[in-house]
């Protein structure tokens, strides 16, 4: 939808709903996100790292992100945002609300990117949530709690900035090597945190009042449905195993095709049982087998041994777990008949499901709705810092669409009116939020 249209229904908002008196009429453009100030944006950050196919190799810690940083910590500040950077190099821009006593609002996401990324992922959410800041300056309004805009650190090597914020980050995390060739511990130092200081960065449940992250869809449903906001109902849960098929190592011209026990035959039946479990059962489930190996591995010999990885994702555990029973299922059958044997060993590696606020969605899917703009509820198949922050507050995700569902490439594109959108939501968001909407 063309952001002109969206104004004059904000106006309305404006007027009706907040709290505290304007002190200045309303202007049309003046409440509205910029689509055009986005985009000038997204151009000017894509410069600090520009690969030279079109997109950012930003990554964590490097020349780029500084300097990206540095850009954002302005925007910030020109937002009227008091600046400050936390312990894990989380930059935290805020506003204070007119009552000291409320615990803050909290929007934003990350500006790291994936060696060889585009130009949205992560970008979108703290410029929006940028825009907001900046909008209730320009219309002098002022919240009732305060505001706080955070660039997470480093989201792209592992939620590094939202799991130190939430408490959970692991000591052995910070000795971990990133893309820019420093030590998560050396990189938060470089950027001004402390990692010897973590727990100056956490933030305690019930010390936000809620957290909200637009980001980029960065799959196909919104764009091939010509939805415009995609409402989060949470990040899905990853379990992984290492599945283990054992048969007998023969020799492949000796023996006969009904004495064999070969355990890559066993494996390809596995592989398509797991489509077929993960495809029959009603839901959004995905299940993948994504990495194969036999042994002994030469031409001339059955396979008496395969390891295979299963990974299984959902925003229910009780899903995942359905799915993995029924696959085990199969695997017994499977087994069986070929005289080998199936043994799954799951690893310590899965992250848990994390739904977002109920009244968050709800509230996200009528801030859609007041501005004209179709919306669906919809999971996350890829990792964010919201994930972590469902930990201490409620939590809502906000995504706009990827033009072809693409992402993590310089192929990555979102419209300025989608980005323009997305702003446009979140503002109202935070504005339901704050008028206690959550309460
Ligand atoms: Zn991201």
């Amino acid at each position: 939808m063309p952001v002109d249209k969206l104004r004059f229904p904000l106006i309305v908002c404006f007027c009706t709903s907040l709290a505290l008196p304007l002190s200045a009429p309303a202007e049309p453009g003046a409440v509205t996100a910029s689509a055009d100030r986005l985009q000038q944006r997204i151009t000017d950050l894509s410069k600090l790292g520009a690969n030279p196919e079109g997109g950012v190799s930003r990554v964590a810690f490097s020349a780029a992100d500084v300097a990206g940083r540095e850009y954002i910590k302005k925007l910030m500040q020109d937002a009227g945002l008091v600046v400050r950077v936390d312990a894990a190099g989380n930059i935290i821009g805020r506003r204070n609300g007119s009552d000291p006593k409320l615990p803050a609002i909290m929007a934003g996401s990350h500006i790291d990117s994936v060696p060889g990324g585009g130009n949205y992922d992560g970008d979108v959410g703290v410029l929006g949530a940028i825009e907001v800041a900046h909008l209730l300056r320009e219309r002098g309004v002022v919240l009732r709690h305060p505001l706080e805009i955070v660039s997470f650190t480093d989201e792209e090597g592992g939620l590094i900035g939202s799991l130190a914020m939430t408490g959970r980050l692991e000591a052995a995390a910070l000795e971990v090597m990133s893309h820019s060739g420093k030590t998560i511990r050396e990189g938060i130092r470089a950027v001004g945190g402390d990692p010897d200081r973590l727990e100056r960065a956490r933030r305690k449940p019930g010390e936000l009042k809620a957290f909200v992250e637009l980001h980029i869809e960065q799959g196909a449903v919104l764009d091939e449905g010509g939805i415009d906001i995609g409402v989060v109902e949470g990040i899905v849960g990853i379990h992984w195993w290492d599945v283990t098929i054992d048969g007998v190592a023969n020799h492949a011209g000796t023996t006969p095709m009904n004495r064999r026990r070969d355990a890559l035959v066993s494996a390809a039946e596995l592989v398509l049982a797991v489509n077929r479990v993960a495809t029959a059962l009603p839901g959004r489930q995905v299940a993948t087998v994504g990495r194969i190996r036999a042994d002994p591995g030469a031409p001339n010999v059955i396979p008496g041994k395969v390891v295979l990885s299963l990974e299984v994702r959902d925003l229910a555990s009780d899903k995942i777990q359905q799915v993995y029973e029924a696959i085990q299922a199969e695997a017994e059958r499977i087994a069986k008949a070929r005289q080998t044997s199936i043994a799954f060993t799951e690893l310590q590696v899965a992250s848990d499901p994390a739904p977002t606020d109920e009244r968050m969605r709800r509230i996200i899917a009528a801030a859609a709705t007041s501005l004209g703009l179709t919306h669906k509820l919809m999971p996350s198949g890829a990792g964010h810092d919201a994930q972590d922050m469902t930990h201490i507050a409620p939590t809502g995700m906000i995504f706009v669409p990827s033009v072809g569902g693409v992402s993590h490439s310089p192929k990555e594109h979102t419209s300025p009116e989608d980005m323009a959108n997305g702003a446009n939501v979140l503002l109202r968001t935070v504005l339901a939020i704050d008028r206690g909407e959550l309460d």
